[in-house]
């Protein structure tokens, strides 16, 4: 285990489109970041395929794509991005203290948050038994496996829309359930549901469990049991995968008790800036976006961070 401290001017905490742009307006203003990747190097946007909205890609771009090309412009100037989790601060007092997974303390003048969020499961003891055997939270990675064969996706969001969207290309049916009897997804998302064919949509259910079969080692899915939110009537739906795509959560376990945080977890920032309630560290992206949650806005915010950060220090 290392165990040396370190001195920075501004440490960035993730390594999604806020993080990567934080950290190439802090490189360009000679702040010298150091930048840590966490255990999803590129973010959210390395586990879905095609993104098309983000401005300067007419034709879209593979999101892992993308987010090597934010890598590649942080390292150009100089960024020093590195693996590895930031375990532990302590925002008490400046300069900040903050440790690494591999035993490094560095104390930061400006710390810039920009852990972004994670998928939200369901809870259920059946999802537990069964995650990585038929139960999963991105479709892009594991639906591949799938086929041919016939899955559900839980949620109402633009994450099950698309989930569900691309799922349909490679597998038999796609069991859309949500809770409700209209979905979240932007319009854009929802035509592309209704014009699938092979997309049911199942409105006003819950999932009440998982079925499956567990041979020593080996477990799989064969059914999902829902519930009927409104008269309380179950079925049961044969399947062979499930993808839970209800929401993220804000990764902000490391923060509890040295922020100011709203009470869903999201960083409370004051409005039109990045600043939290401690001078000199600031917030970006989707942990401190409840509301808009894309990646051309955690960009647009990475971006005021890194400014902040550097009139923080001036
Ligand atoms: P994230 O991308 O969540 O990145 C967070 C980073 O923080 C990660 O690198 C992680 O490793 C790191 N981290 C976390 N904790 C720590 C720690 N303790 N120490 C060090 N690092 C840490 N938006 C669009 O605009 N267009 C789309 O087409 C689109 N498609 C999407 C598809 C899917 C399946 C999902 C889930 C989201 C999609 N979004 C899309 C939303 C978009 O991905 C997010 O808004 C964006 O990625 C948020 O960026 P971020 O930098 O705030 O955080
Ligand atoms: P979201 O918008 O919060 O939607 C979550 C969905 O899951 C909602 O429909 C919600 O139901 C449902 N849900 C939540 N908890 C549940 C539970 N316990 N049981 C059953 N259902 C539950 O999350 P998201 O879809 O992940 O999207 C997050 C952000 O990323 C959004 O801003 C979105 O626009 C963005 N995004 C964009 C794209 C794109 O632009 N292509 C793609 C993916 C994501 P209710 O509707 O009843 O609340």
């Amino acid at each position: 285990m290392e165990n040396k401290t370190e001195k920075c001017k501004c440490l960035i905490i993730g390594s999604g489109p806020a993080g990567y742009t934080a950290a190439i307006y802090a490189a360009r203003a000679e702040l010298k970041p150091i930048l840590y990747e966490g255990y999803q190097p590129g973010g959210q946007l390395t586990i879905t395929t095609e993104v098309e909205n983000f401005p300067g890609y007419p034709e879209g771009v593979q999101g892992h794509q993308m987010m090597e090309d934010f890598k590649a412009q942080a390292k150009r100037f100089e960024a020093d991005i590195r693996s590895g989790m930031i375990t532990e601060v302590n925002f008490s007092k400046r300069p900040f203290t903050v440790k690494t997974e591999d035993g490094k303390t560095i104390e930061a003048e400006t710390v810039i948050i920009a852990t972004g969020a994670s998928v939200k499961w369901l809870g259920l003891p059946s999802e537990q038994k069964f995650n990585g055997y038929g139960v999963s939270g991105c479709a892009t990675c594991d639906g591949f496996f799938y086929r041919g064969k016939d899955v559900a996706v839980v949620g109402g969001g633009d994450t099950a829309a698309e989930e569900a969207t691309y799922l349909a290309k490679l597998c038999g049916k796609v069991y859309l359930i949500h809770r409700r009897d209209k979905l979240r997804a932007s319009k854009a998302m929802q035509t592309k549901i209704f014009n699938t064919s092979n997309i049911e949509l199942v409105w006003n259910y819950v999932v009440s469990e998982i079925t499956g079969v567990e041979e020593g080692f080996n477990k799989s899915v064969n059914g999902i049991i829902l519930e009927n939110v409104q008269t309380k009537e179950t079925k049961k739906i044969d399947l062979d995968g499930v993808f839970i795509a209800i929401g993220h959560k804000p990764n902000t376990d490391i923060f509890k008790g040295q922020l100011e945080l709203h009470e869903n977890g999201y960083i409370k920032t004051i409005p039109g800036s990045t600043k939290t309630n401690i001078p000199g560290i600031f917030a970006a992206g989707d942990v401190q976006d409840n509301y808009y949650r894309q990646a051309v806005t955690a960009v647009g915010s990475g971006c005021m961070a890194a400014i902040d950060a550097e009139r923080f220090l001036s």
